[in-house]
């Protein structure tokens, strides 16, 4: 493989790449799947090469921001997402791994998501005597069907993060004047609770009409009366259809 003329590309690949196989390591280890490197890097990498001129931005920030932190993840957006590389920028004053008090990190990220493009080209009946035809392919690779990467380059601005400002009764007041202003989820979430608690009642009175028969079995006579009251209970219970 050719080396990018950019050197700070080039870092990119070489650091993305050292991350691609540390993940795989981690894959074997929990016997998943493995990434396939050379087709997630495919894409990129050309893009990089011919392009070099659309990632201005993305160089300067990985130069501005040297001991950035490569992290790979699980698509999210995507349904035909393969992985998602998330970049934290991040210089560390001294250079030394060790003293995290010390470094830099803007308000912004990166993240790169790669999915698979797939080309319908048409059913592969390539024989052996074509032009182009590999062997370990079994395909002349032209025009049959296909499976590409794709990817996006996101740059992430971090515009605030906050919490609540209060207690817990500070909130509830905010839970309540949600609820004001909408009935119908309120209804909803008090027929909701409303069916739970019938449920749980309904639970504990089967349970406790169980334990009341074990322990009257001894003296049927003096509380038969109470035995058929909690039957009845059960038997409304499943009339209105709990
Ligand atoms: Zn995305
Ligand atoms: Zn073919």
């Amino acid at each position: 493989m050719k080396k990018l003329q950019n050197e700070t590309l080039q870092r990119f690949v070489d650091i993305f790449v050292q991350e691609l196989k540390r993940e795989n390591d981690n894959r074997e280890y929990h016997e998943t799947k493995k990434l396939n490197i050379p087709f997630i890097l495919s894409s990129l990498h050309q893009s990089f090469s011919n392009n070099p001129g659309s990632y201005k931005e993305f160089i300067s920030d990985l130069g501005m921001y040297p001991d950035y932190n490569i992290e790979i993840e699980d698509s999210k957006n995507d349904y035909d997402g393969i992985i998602d590389v998330e970049i934290s920028l991040i210089k560390y004053q001294d250079g030394d791994y060790n003293y995290y008090r010390d470094y830099d990190s803007p308000s912004y990220n990166y993240e790169i998501c790669f999915s698979y493009d797939e080309r319908n080209w048409g059913y592969c009946e390539c024989t052996p005597d074509m032009e182009d035809y590999r062997e370990d392919k079994k395909c002349c690779g032209h025009g049959c069907d296909a499976s590409f990467c794709s990817f996006s380059l996101h740059k992430i601005n971090h515009i605030v993060s906050d919490s609540w400002h209060g207690d817990e009764h500070d909130y509830w007041d905010f839970e309540d004047e949600f609820y004001m202003d909408d009935k119908e989820l309120a209804d909803k979430k008090n027929k909701e609770e409303t069916e739970r608690k019938i449920r749980e009642l309904q639970k504990r009175i089967s349970a406790d009409s169980k334990k009341l028969a074990e322990l009257t079995s001894d003296f049927p006579v003096d509380v038969d009366e109470e035995l058929d009251k909690y039957k009845k209970t059960i038997e409304f219970m499943k009339k209105i259809g709990i």
